[in-house]
């Protein structure tokens, strides 16, 4: 009998692109993937632990899925799995194993061992492997793992380790391969894409985005993130004249205000990001510029809060992500006392979220009327270049439309 696998992603791009990995390399050996828990001989739950939300969410999943499906195995991979690793055997004794970011190219093995009954503990590094898969519209491309920063509340740099990036050779390879078999747009992920240093040629990031963009059939690149202190002049330059890259940029800014900033560790000013963000809009005046905003650092006063909401107003935001801050053990904010109370912190996230939402809205707004190049990643809903999403009734999956947007609607251009 093929034996069956569920896999369940949280958190972020970067775990979605090693679930599909980890899928890729158990249907190359044979087993079978199934989209339902209760019928899978192995669970795997690829985790996240930038918050504590995402843990708690995490473990709660978890112990229900191992009660309604009491004869599989499970794995937890991930950030968790690297974060507790031989613990969290103990704590869940229907865990089979634990296998940390580092290490997803064992997973079959990793499978067999488990199904044969044995405990596996996977928390090392090992080579990042080029995987062949079945091809979407749209794909993750890695270019690199880990993170250096060391931004004082994340603890990615201590789960993922430092950075590492991938010959360029490798993923333009990669890439060629899967245009062949009919990708259209490729999303380059790392955890900071603009320290990019091919470890072969020594390209760097605006040197890879224009190798790639050579490859014939590819319509679109996109790349997620961008770290403010690292944007190179450069790669305003490359993204107003090479019309392969979206008009996008994902520049998460945290705070507002200088004093958080330098307890974060960012290593950039509120000035420098405007400063940053006002080039983007002049040299490229119909880009979407989206950020990550944390609200509730431990030492941020109302008056921080402020020069954040300031900060927003001034950038007019495409898109933000909001995040009330969350302590995470082993980082150097985790030693701040966390003084904002829980009900501050909502109270912000709500703020911010309501004046994105107004901000983004006015953007959108501003597209109707225009023309714009449609990507559909399926039947009738595609992204333009801006990566809103756009509606085209009738529109078919795969296809690169010019269209007039004729409307708004929850967030979404009606073309
Ligand atoms: N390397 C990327 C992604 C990091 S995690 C980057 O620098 O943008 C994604 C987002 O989660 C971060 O941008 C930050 O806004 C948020 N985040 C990270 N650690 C957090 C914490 N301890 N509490 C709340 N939000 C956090
Ligand atoms: Fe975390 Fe900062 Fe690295 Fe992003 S750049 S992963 S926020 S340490």
């Amino acid at each position: 009998m093929t034996k069956k696998f569920y896999i369940k992603t949280f958190g972020c791009q970067m775990n979605v692109a090693d679930s599909r990995v980890m899928g890729e390399l158990l249907l190359k050996s044979g087993f079978e993937k199934t989209e339902d828990p209760s019928t899978a001989d192995v669970v795997i739950f690829n985790s996240c632990s930038v918050r504590k939300h995402a843990e708690d969410r995490l473990f709660s999943n978890l112990g229900l899925t191992m009660k309604k499906n009491p004869s599989a195995r499970f794995i937890l991979a991930g950030c968790t799995a690297q974060r507790f690793g031989e613990k969290l055997l103990k704590r869940f004794k229907k865990l089979s194993a634990v296998l940390g970011p580092g290490e997803i190219f064992k997973i079959e093995k990793v499978v067999r061992d488990v199904l044969e009954g044995k405990k596996v503990i996977a928390t090392g590094r090992t080579e990042y492997r080029f995987v062949e898969r079945r091809a979407d519209i749209s794909e993750n491309v890695v270019i690199g793992r880990g993170c250096n920063n060391f931004c004082s509340y994340c603890v990615v740099p201590f789960l993922r380790g430092r950075e590492e990036y991938r010959p360029s050779s490798d993923i333009l390879k990669e890439i060629s391969c899967l245009v062949e078999s009919g990708t259209k747009e490729v999303i380059l992920l790392g955890q900071n894409v603009n320290s990019y240093r091919d470890p072969e040629k020594g390209l760097n990031f605006c040197e890879l985005l224009d190798e790639i963009s050579k490859i014939k059939g590819l319509l679109r690149i996109r790349f997620l993130t961008s770290h403010p202190k690292d944007v190179p002049d450069e790669l305003v330059v490359l993204m107003k004249k090479n019309e392969k890259i979206a008009k996008h940029i994902h520049l998460p800014v945290q705070a507002g205000s200088n004093k958080i900033l330098k307890q974060m560790n960012r290593k950039y000013t509120r000035e420098k990001y405007i400063e940053i963000a006002q080039k983007f809009r002049s040299e490229i005046p119909d880009i979407a510029i989206t950020t990550d905003i944390i609200v509730g650092f431990p030492t941020e006063t109302e008056e921080d809060f402020f020069k954040t909401e300031d900060l927003v107003k001034k950038v007019k935001f495409d898109g933000i992500y909001v995040f009330k801050y969350s302590p995470r053990d082993g980082t150097s904010a985790s030693k701040l006392k966390d003084a904002v109370s829980e009900e501050e912190k909502q109270r912000r996230h709500k703020r911010i979220l309501d004046l994105a939402r107004k901000i983004s809205l006015a953007r959108r707004a501003s597209f109707v009327g225009k023309t714009c190049d449609v990507l559909f990643e399926k039947n009738e809903i595609g992204h333009n270049s801006q990566n809103f999403l756009v509606f085209k009734k009738g529109a078919k999956k795969g296809s690169f439309l010019k269209l007039e947007i004729k409307d708004v609607k929850n967030e979404m251009l009606l073309a």
